[in-house]
């Protein structure tokens, strides 16, 4: 048997440290065994999909120095790479599961379901929902389709007894059936969802062992019965630990950078950011800490990975970096790759109609641009001192609008300029007022280049990471701050949703 493994991000956002994390191992599996890598696009989502995101998330990878054996990019036989070039084989699985009776046509409306879960959920029970179109013949079934119903296709799941999973890292898991929904397999406009199309691109793919994070482990009942169903042999499961931020919680961007592009451009090494991604639950046999790519393949071991949660430790990874470049890099190769990371050209590019009424000699652009190449500035709370704001509300300012740009997908000038706006408008303070502790923390000083367009070109993770430092130079929020802010937050966002 060949070993395939397989990495299969979601183009939905920015390239995140935890596919990295999950390619790393399933590369190493892969090369340790003699056997392939394969990257596939399950871009399934069409609406939160994106190209941008997809080319970024193939970037990063190649950034931190992996590469695959087939994929969207490099061709394969067992393309396409990308699922949304796959329906056709989706819809035609579907309906062999449906003429084989174990999935059905479910004509539930968005409302019906929303009034099932509400009634469902109001007596506590745990349990999955069940739908009431299980029940009717295929004759049934027909004849609504025959008067334009729109359905959903969902797969039957028993409803009684246990479903027992071989994990290759944690024995057997049991999950009762009954906890497990019967899955929509094809979306009314005839989209599959990520279950239908992971399994059937999994099996056609060739693929022998999944190794993927644990929040999957939930999913392998549904994914296990389709193997049966479909009469496949299923790929070996294998559930990576979660990585965590420092106080154990689930890495989230919140607490922690998650951007492959923010540690890019803060000036981490690919080498030493993949060196610490594979110490995340895996050690070497020595336990040594450094290690390049093809030491951990070399010694890539299931038993070597601990199921103790992770910890991605942003202060460790940068002592790990700093052992990178003082001692692996010639004076040359460091030169050089100081040159390359400060002067990327589209980057430098992008800065030239901010930094050109600006400038009379060249030399200027360091004193106004230099803060573009900088890391984190630490501010200090003298310099966010505002004449008019109290320290509160410019902690609450910049708080409130970090969580506001969070939940703005596109990070464009436009919409951070609208976002800026629209929260010095809800907190009822003047523009000038607002933003000025912005350029203190964007920028380190009172009065720089534009600030919308400076956010935009800084980058999502760098902007947010720049105004917490400046909210954490303030004092911080506290558990409870939050808890109360985030209600205020959200009602107000919904309350202009409504408008
Ligand atoms: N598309 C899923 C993700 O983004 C893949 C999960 C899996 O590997 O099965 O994580």
């Amino acid at each position: 048997m060949t070993v395939r493994t397989r990495v299969a991000p979601s183009p939905t956002g920015d390239p995140h440290v935890g596919t990295a994390y999950v390619a790393l191992f399933n590369y190493c599996f892969a090369r340790k065994h003699g056997g392939q890598f394969i990257l596939r696009i399950e871009d399934t989502d069409q609406v939160r999909s994106s190209a941008e995101s997809e080319a970024a998330i193939l970037n990063a990878l190649r950034w931190v120095g992996l590469t695959w054996d087939e994929g969207p990019d490099v061709g394969g036989a067992s393309g396409p790479y990308r699922q949304s070039e796959r329906t056709a084989l989706y819809q035609a699985h579907a309906q062999e599961l449906l003429d084989a009776g174990h999935a059905f046509r479910c004509f539930l409306t968005e409302e019906e379901l929303a009034a099932l879960r509400a009634e469902h959920q109001a007596t506590g029970r745990r349990t999955a929902l069940d739908s009431p179109y299980a029940a009717l013949t295929r004759a049934e079934s027909d004849a609504l389709v025959a008067e334009g119903r729109p359905f959903v296709i969902r797969m039957r799941v028993p409803r009684e007894g246990t479903c027992t999973i071989q994990d290759g890292l944690r024995g057997t898991i049991e999950i009762p059936w009954d906890q497990v929904d019967l899955q929509v397999l094809l979306k009314s406009d005839g989209f599959p969802t990520y279950h239908l199309a992971n399994v059937v691109d999994d099996h056609h793919m060739g693929i022998t062992h999944v190794m993927r994070g644990e929040e999957w482990i939930s999913s392998a009942p549904k994914h296990q019965l389709l193997y049966q169903y479909f009469g496949w042999e299923m790929p070996a499961l294998i559930h990576l630990p979660l990585l965590r931020n420092p106080d154990k919680s689930k890495l989230s961007k919140r607490k922690n950078p998650t951007s492959i592009l923010y540690y890019e451009r803060m000036g981490f090494l690919p080498e030493a950011l993949l060196n610490y991604l594979g110490r995340m639950a895996w050690s070497m046999p020595d336990e040594s800490e450094k290690f390049d790519l093809a030491t951990m393949v070399e010694h890539f071991d299931l038993d070597r990975i601990s199921l103790g949660g992770p910890v991605f430790d942003v202060d460790k990874l940068s002592w790990l970096n700093g052992k990178w470049i003082r001692e692996d890099l010639s004076d040359e190769a460091l030169a050089a790759r100081i040159g390359e990371w400060a002067f990327q050209p589209d980057r430098v590019r992008a800065l030239i109609p901010l930094l050109r009424p600006r400038l009379d000699r060249l030399s200027d652009a360091v004193g106004i641009g230099g803060f573009f190449f900088q890391g984190l500035l630490d501010v200090t709370a003298e310099q966010l001192a505002h004449k008019v704001l109290t320290p509160d509300q410019v902690r609450q300012a910049l708080t409130w609008t970090s969580w506001a740009l969070d939940a703005e997908r596109a990070w464009e000038r436009p919409a951070i300029e609208a976002v800026l706006r629209g929260m010095s408008a809800r907190l009822e303070l003047k523009l000038r007022d607002f933003l000025a502790p912005f350029f203190i923390a964007i920028a380190g000083r009172p009065s720089a280049t534009p600030l919308f367009e400076t956010m935009a070109i800084l980058g999502r993770d760098l902007t947010r990471a720049r105004l917490r430092q400046a909210v954490d130079a303030l004092g911080g929020v506290s558990g409870k701050e939050e808890k109360r802010w985030r209600k205020e937050f959200d009602a107000g966002a919904e309350a202009a949703a409504e408008e």
